[in-house]
């Protein structure tokens, strides 16, 4: 089941959003331990897509594994962005 974490540096926390309940809600782009939120257009426009995309992708892997030819799976894991980022689970 895919998952995205996300990192919130007004808190230096991070949380996960799950594809099986809440990725495409209102709640999701509200960072759970400081309630800063994403902005509206960018979580809509630019991280559920991409987020799906990225599903989409596994699922073809899936896909083509029934030929049998391959056998692949893909994440994303970014560099971090802020100086001296220390992520608290
Ligand atoms: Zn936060």
């Amino acid at each position: 089941m895919a998952q995205m974490r996300i990192y919130c540096d007004y808190c230096k926390q991070s949380y996960y959003v799950y594809q099986h309940s809440n990725w495409k809600s209102d709640t999701a782009r509200q960072c759970p331990h400081c309630f800063h939120q994403i902005d509206r257009q960018t979580w809509d426009n630019i991280i559920v897509p991409a987020f799906g995309a990225f599903m989409d992708a596994n699922m073809q892997l899936i896909k083509d594994m029934g030929g049998g030819s391959t056998r692949f799976a893909v994440n994303f894991e970014e560099d971090y962005y802020f100086p001296n980022m220390e992520v608290k689970e």
